[in-house]
């Protein structure tokens, strides 16, 4: 077995876990490997262990891997880094998914590039529920009137939430904060039906993202390895 497909086990141990400890079903938690920096062996390398969705945060580096893999028709593309208006065509044209929206003109520009002959993309609208450092996502107080927006979208799929907490060491605090987000998660699924997925929790905050209610979690580093090399520009 490759140290990938270990690190794999590894972590679909750590989702079964924390699921079975506060009385989820494993099953309703999607493992996306996060791969960005790692080249298209190692997404090889999961495809062969069962993984089928990978997560990307630069849009050039991860258009070249979907094409190199191109051959492999169960792997599911996520688009999760900070999205450029500049860049919205390359998501809308090979991406399943976009986990960062966060401004009504990017959606709508997603939703005129998607080609008809796909199928409508994926998005998840991206939150800023505690980092003031970071510029990304909205507020709480501007999803109603932004998802409402979005679902009018043909082109586009409304599916649920995205988060990046800050860095928190603290069991409790991070649970408090994932809890902020799954409550939110759950006002939404009340007023769009295909509102199935709430995309929080990475290497170090997992377990408490999944007890406040994840259906998905974003894990890189502990099945690819650290990254070390610089990261590529936009
Ligand atoms: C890099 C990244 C991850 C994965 O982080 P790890 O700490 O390597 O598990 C998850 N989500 C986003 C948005 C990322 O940029």
């Amino acid at each position: 077995m490759t140290s990938i497909q270990h690190n794999l086990q590894q972590v679909r141990q750590r989702i079964s876990a924390a699921a079975q400890r506060c009385g989820r079903d494993p099953q309703e938690i999607t493992l996306l490997a996060v791969s960005k920096t790692k080249p298209a062996s190692a997404v090889e390398e999961a495809a062969a262990a069962g993984q089928h969705a990978f997560g990307e945060n630069y849009v050039q580096e991860g258009v070249e891997k979907i094409q190199a893999l191109a051959a492999h028709p169960l792997l599911q593309w996520h688009f999760i880094g900070p999205l450029q208006s500049n860049k919205s065509r390359l998501v809308a044209e090979h991406f399943a998914w976009c986990h960062t929206v966060d401004r009504l003109r990017i959606a709508q520009r997603l939703n005129d590039q998607r080609p008809d002959a796909l199928p409508p993309l994926n998005v998840l609208i991206q939150v800023n529920i505690s980092d003031e450092n970071s510029k990304s996502g909205i507020m709480l107080e501007a999803l109603p009137e932004l998802a409402q927006a979005i679902a009018a979208l043909p082109r586009l799929r409304l599916r649920g939430l995205m988060a990046i907490p800050a860095p928190e060491s603290d069991y409790q605090r991070q649970l408090a904060v994932c809890q902020q987000m799954a409550a939110a998660f759950t006002s939404l699924k009340l007023h769009y039906p295909d509102v199935d997925t709430l995309s929080l929790g990475m290497s170090d905050d997992m377990e408490a993202a999944i007890e406040a209610g994840s259906t998905m979690v974003r894990i890189g580093t502990a099945i690819f390895g650290a990254r070390y090399a610089q990261q590529p520009q936009q």
